[in-house]
Formats: C-alpha cells, sequence, structure tokens
C-alpha cells in the first residue's frame, strides 16, 4: 500500500460486519436496512432487466430517465433547477460521487476542511487527490453534537480549496440548522471556497430537524456539489446508485473524473430508481416515520441500558458514550461487545484525526426491524 494510503487500511464497517458473521451477533455496525426498499421498485429493476434496459453500458452521465428524475426531485423538494443534461451526474453510490469530486477539484496539497468525525472514506479520498484534511470536530452539547462556526472560520486559510459538509450528518446525527448553513454560506462566498455536500441522509430528518440543502442559500448554487444516494433514500444499498447535481463546470470536472473510476455502473437499476424518485411523498413520509419510530426504541432502550445517548435528529444512527457504563475505549468496547452482549456497533475513534476526541463513543444503527432492535436492546441490558 502507498504512502498515501498507509494509513488506512480495512474500512471498520468490513471489519465489524465479518465479526457479526463470525460471532452471529445482531449487526448494528455497518449502516443497511435489514428490509429491502418497496416492491414496485423491485420489480421495476426486473422489468428493465427483462427488456433489456441498462445490460449493456449506460450513457456515462447516466440514464436520462435518472437524470431527469433527481432534478425532477431537486426541483420538487427544494425548489433547486438542474439541467438534467448539463448539471446532474448517476454515480456508483455516493461513494463514488465523493471519490470523483475529490479526485477532480484538489490540486496536490489544498486543503479541506471537513466536519470531524467524518465518514470514513473522506480521510482516504482527500489522501488519494493528495490533499490535506482539517478536520472541525463537532463537540458534545446538550445532548447533541453541535459545529462551533468560529472553529469553522478559523480552519480555513489561504490553501483551502473546498469545505466537505454532511449533513445529516454521519456518525453523530446532528443536522445542521439554517441558521448554520447559512453561516457556511456566507463563509464560502466570503472565502471564495468550493463546497461539496453530502446528503445522502436528506430523507432522514426526525421532529422539527429541516433539511435545507446548502446550494439553496445566496451564492452557493455556483459553488456547490450536491450528493445524493439511492442506497439510503430507498434502502437499496447494494444497488450502488447514487448522483451529484451542480452547476456545469462543476458537474463537467467530476464526470471528467468518474469516467475513470468507473465509467458507469448499476445499468438496470438506474431506471428503477428513475422511477422510486417518482414516488408519492407518502412513500417518504412513510419511510421517515418508520425510522423514527426505531430511533425512538433504540435510543430509549440505549438510555435504560445506562448509555449516555445523543438523540439523533437525522439519519438512521445513534452515537453513544460509554463512559457512564464504565468504560472509556470505544474500540476495545466494540471488539469484546459481541462476545460480552451479542451485539455489533462501531466506535467513533475511526471517524476523528483526533482519535481520544472520539475515544468514548460508540454507534449504533437502528435501520433494523423493532423486533431485532428490541433484542438487541434485551442483550445491551445484560452489561450494567
Ligand atoms: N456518505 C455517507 C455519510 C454515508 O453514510 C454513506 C454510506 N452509508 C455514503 C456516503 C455512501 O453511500 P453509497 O452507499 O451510496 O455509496
Ligand atoms: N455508510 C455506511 C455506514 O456508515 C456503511 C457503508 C460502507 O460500508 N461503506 O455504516
Amino acid at each position: 500500500l502507498n504512502r498515501r494510503l498507509a494509513e488506512f487500511g480495512t474500512t471498520i464497517f468490513a471489519e465489524m460486519s465479518a465479526l457479526a458473521v463470525r460471532t452471529g451477533a445482531i449487526n448494528l455496525g455497518q449502516g443497511f436496512p435489514d428490509t429491502d426498499g418497496p416492491e414496485e421498485v423491485r420489480e421495476a429493476a426486473v422489468r428493465a432487466l427483462r427488456d433489456g434496459r441498462g445490460n449493456q453500458y449506460p450513457p456515462g452521465p447516466g440514464v436520462p430517465e435518472l437524470r431527469a428524475a433527481v432534478a425532477g426531485h431537486q426541483q420538487r423538494r427544494y425548489g433547486l433547477s438542474y439541467d438534467p443534461d448539463t448539471e446532474v451526474l448517476v454515480t456508483a453510490g455516493a461513494t463514488e460521487a465523493i471519490a470523483a469530486a475529490l479526485l477532480a477539484l484538489l490540486e496536490p496539497g489544498d486543503e479541506v476542511v471537513a466536519l470531524e468525525p467524518y465518514y470514513d472514506s473522506y480521510a482516504a479520498c482527500i489522501a488519494m487527490a493528495g490533499g490535506t484534511r482539517v478536520p472541525v470536530t463537532l463537540r458534545p452539547h446538550e445532548g447533541t453534537f453541535r459545529l462551533d462556526l468560529d472553529e469553522l472560520r478559523d480552519a480555513v486559510t489561504d490553501r483551502t480549496r473546498l469545505l466537505l459538509l454532511n449533513t445529516p450528518h454521519n456518525p453523530t446525527g446532528t443536522v445542521l440548522t439554517r441558521d448554520e448553513l447559512a453561516a457556511i454560506a456566507e463563509l464560502a462566498v466570503e472565502r471564495d471556497l468550493l463546497v461539496v455536500t453530502d446528503e445522502v441522509y436528506e430523507h432522514l430528518v426526525f421532529g422539527t430537524a429541516e433539511h435545507i440543502p446548502l446550494a439553496s442559500f445566496p451564492g452557493m448554487r455556483e459553488r456547490t456539489v450536491t450528493i445524493g444516494s439511492a442506497g439510503k433514500t430507498f434502502s437499496f444499498t447494494g444497488w450502488k446508485v447514487g448522483w451529484v447535481t451542480a452547476a456545469p463546470a462543476l458537474l463537467t470536472a467530476v464526470r471528467s473524473a468518474k469516467q475513470y473510476l468507473t465509467y458507469v455502473a448499476s445499468g438496470p437499476f438506474q431506471y428503477a430508481v428513475a422511477e422510486a424518485l417518482a414516488l408519492p411523498e407518502s412513500y417518504f413520509a412513510a419511510y421517515r416515520q418508520d425510522m423514527e419510530a426505531k430511533r425512538d426504541l433504540l435510543a430509549a432502550g440505549l438510555a435504560e441500558a445506562g448509555f449516555g445517548v445523543y438523540r439523533p435528529a437525522g439519519t438512521y444512527f445513534v452515537t453513544t458514550d460509554i463512559r457512564p457504563l464504565g468504560e472509556r475505549d470505544g474500540f476495545a468496547f466494540c471488539r469484546s461487545l459481541p462476545e460480552r452482549a451479542g451485539v455489533v456497533a462501531v466506535p467513533n475513534a475511526v471517524f476523528y484525526d483526533h482519535r481520544e476526541e472520539g475515544a468514548p463513543f460508540v454507534r449504533f444503527a437502528f435501520c433494523k426491524r423493532l423486533p431485532v432492535l428490541e433484542e438487541a436492546v434485551g442483550r445491551l441490558k445484560t452489561l450494567s
């Protein structure tokens, strides 16, 4: 492994899912639903496959039906209009979108300011692009993890090329507020920064929280690359269909990099996701409500089991503090948890450069059937 990647090794998700398989523990580690997305969308994929749509290389930017559906979704939901031909790109999941955006937009030595803890592929992709990551740490405050806007401003230097954001935020469940996003937008305009914003959990926001795309703020449309994913929005993480929306110059840059990563992917599934994006609002509302009930069950259960709980406003993850259980090292805790309680979780420290900041935090996924979550909670209660 070269020097750029030497620090990365095996992703925590592979490690923890393998541990779950080996021990038979309930896997609340890697974030994937244990219920597949809508039947009619699966049928749409089968139809595409049978009709011979997408069985050969689809067009590089994505099939026109899906690009139109992505543009339609951004318009209907957020009032953001994107031209399907010049401002929408289909990718092999959000993962490829992140990689292509960073590879396309960074020069070696450019600094990328990103919210810490961060999704693991960010650090690896910044490294592959030869960039330098500059973390701004979200810190616990009154039961949630908050961004300190002054720290964010201070992190920007003359070498900063872009901000890499994620809201709703994995792993903390924080949803950036309108005021926070407005301040970030002002900073980006003032310092002439590009922004790559990972909004894969856009449909998973709970209670009074609201997802507002950064691209909708003044001055942002032309400097923002927005990323979405069918894996998260429709519970088809194995299909690897993601997308990018951005102004033409940025979109063209990302597409240039994407061509040489996968070229294209997921042919028949692109047609199915196009149909999924046109589902009525009732689908999205039901999905959100279902996940919210799961959040409530797991958050309450973890609190009863003695964990400190940061109740997420979005995503399908709960971050906990293990110190009330007399533990301090999330890595050791997660490695022993399958044996001690038959449950797998993820140590948040892997998402930090400042590992010590993340050490006492552990993430549990709640995108699982209610009886599975109940069983997991029952097991975790035996810990204390
Ligand atoms: N970004 C975030 C914040 C994620 O949590 C994930 C995956 N769970 C991804 C990107 C990758 O999405 P995809 O599976 O579409 O590649
Ligand atoms: N994004 C998912 C998570 O955070 C996992 C995706 C992956 O395994 N790369 O758990």
